[in-house]
């Protein structure tokens, strides 16, 4: 899962995106409105969380642009701690969530996994394919209740299927959502990290659909 960081205080920024990135998910920074708003429209986010008090272009324009143009990623605010007419103004331009500051940066983890399991159709946070779980809340992985070590980046792959199981998820999806913006991207290296997670996991949940990418489907429920 790839998110973006809008947020001008730099310690703040910094915060949010270890803990982020300490979480699992890839994290992208942006410094300002302008920056964060241009990201947004071009790269393709699994969530924002979006300050709204930011030099060059506030965030509630920058995310009432982004809705007037069709991006739809979850979008949570950041708030300042009286002022409720920003919530409401936030909800209005198309945020899906606030957490106002100071904030427990737990909070804000919490709030992003229930963001992107929502925005995935999922109400829960843990996620099942046969007898593989995926627990989003401990970045956990077990096979019959057996935990399996993986990699970060082996756990981000298998959590972006998870999250979109049952549809065909093409290498170059993988790519834009696996890697941030400055990455070297080669879509032959997930064919790696799916071989690799295939070995770990010992189950054949992830499904090669030739020419298209990939499927998670439990074992047994071949197309
Ligand atoms: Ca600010």
């Amino acid at each position: 899962m790839r998110l973006l960081v809008i947020e001008d205080d730099p310690d703040l920024n910094r915060q949010l995106a270890g803990a982020l990135t300490d979480a699992g998910y890839v994290v992208d920074r942006a410094f300002d409105g302008e920056e964060g708003h241009y990201l947004g429209e071009t790269e393709p986010y699994d969530a924002v969380i979006l300050d709204i008090g930011l030099p060059k272009m506030d965030g509630l324009s920058v995310l009432e642009s982004w809705r007037r143009a069709g991006r739809a990623m979850p979008v949570l605010i950041l708030t300042a701690r009286d002022r409720w007419s920003d919530k409401v103004q936030g909800f209005d331009a198309g945020a899906d969530d606030y957490v106002p500051k100071p904030f427990h940066l737990e909070e804000v983890l919490a709030r992003v996994r229930a963001l992107l399991r929502r925005s995935a159709g999922h109400a829960r946070s843990e996620f099942n394919c046969g007898p593989v779980r995926l627990d989003t809340r401990t970045g956990r992985v077990t096979v019959e209740g057996n935990p399996v070590k993986l990699t970060s980046h082996e756990y981000r792959l298998l959590s972006y299927l998870m999250h979109h199981a049952g549809r065909v998820v093409s290498r170059t999806e993988l790519v834009e959502h696996l890697y941030d913006q400055d990455f070297d991207r080669d879509s032959n290296t997930i064919e790696v990290f799916v071989g690799r997670i295939r070995k770990k996991v010992g189950v054949d949940i992830i499904q090669t659909v030739r020419g298209l990418g990939y499927l998670l489907a439990p074992p047994g429920d071949a197309r």
